[in-house]
């Protein structure tokens, strides 16, 4: 984890949205403090978390919102469903819809199957996934909040992305 710079160059507005239970608070306190939480609702009144991270020599501080309704301002998106909850996946061009409808143009989306790690309980195949992000123009990683795998490298794909587009 960087920590700490005196100078912020950037701050980046991200939501984390989908399904109830895909992982989405996981996901962020992973990115965020690097834990993975077993008390999952203990960030009850907190209402987004950040990290900086240092992308091209500037200091980009993240602003990750994982609460409904926060697509305003939002300058990425990491849209999130559970590999072993088909559900999930199918209800994902509905959130994708939302976005569109009530974030800015240019937001930047990254689709995340998460849940990686229980892959004898996978219903969604990857093949799927990646057909459909490659329609909608979307960035694609499967993750595991559990074990952090590709947690890091989803989120800085997705504000690389941010910093290109408004760079
Ligand atoms: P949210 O409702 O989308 O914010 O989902 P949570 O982050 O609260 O997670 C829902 C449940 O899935 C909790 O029981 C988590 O412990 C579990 N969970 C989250 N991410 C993972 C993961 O990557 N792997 C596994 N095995 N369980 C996870």
């Amino acid at each position: 984890l960087e920590s700490g710079p005196d100078k912020i160059d950037y701050v980046f507005k991200v939501v984390v949205i989908g399904d109830s239970a895909v992982g989405k608070t996981q996901l962020l306190s992973r990115f965020a403090k690097n834990e993975f939480c077993l008390d999952s609702k203990s960030t009850i009144g907190v209402e987004f978390q950040t990290r900086t991270v240092n992308i091209n020599s500037k200091f980009v501080k993240a602003q990750i919102w994982d609460t409904a309704g926060q697509e305003r301002g939002a300058l990425g998106a990491m849209l999130v469903y559970d590999v072993t909850k088909r559900q999930s996946f199918d209800h994902v061009a509905r959130w994708v819809e939302e976005l569109r409808a009530h974030a800015d143009n240019s937001i930047v989306i990254a689709l995340i199957g998460n849940k990686a790690d229980l892959a004898d309980l996978r219903t969604v195949p990857t093949e799927d996934a990646v057909e459909f992000a490659e329609n909608q123009g979307l960035y694609f990683f499967e993750t595991s909040a559990l074990s952090g795998e590709n947690v890091d490298t989803a989120f800085r794909k997705l504000l690389e992305e941010i910093y290109n587009v408004i760079s």
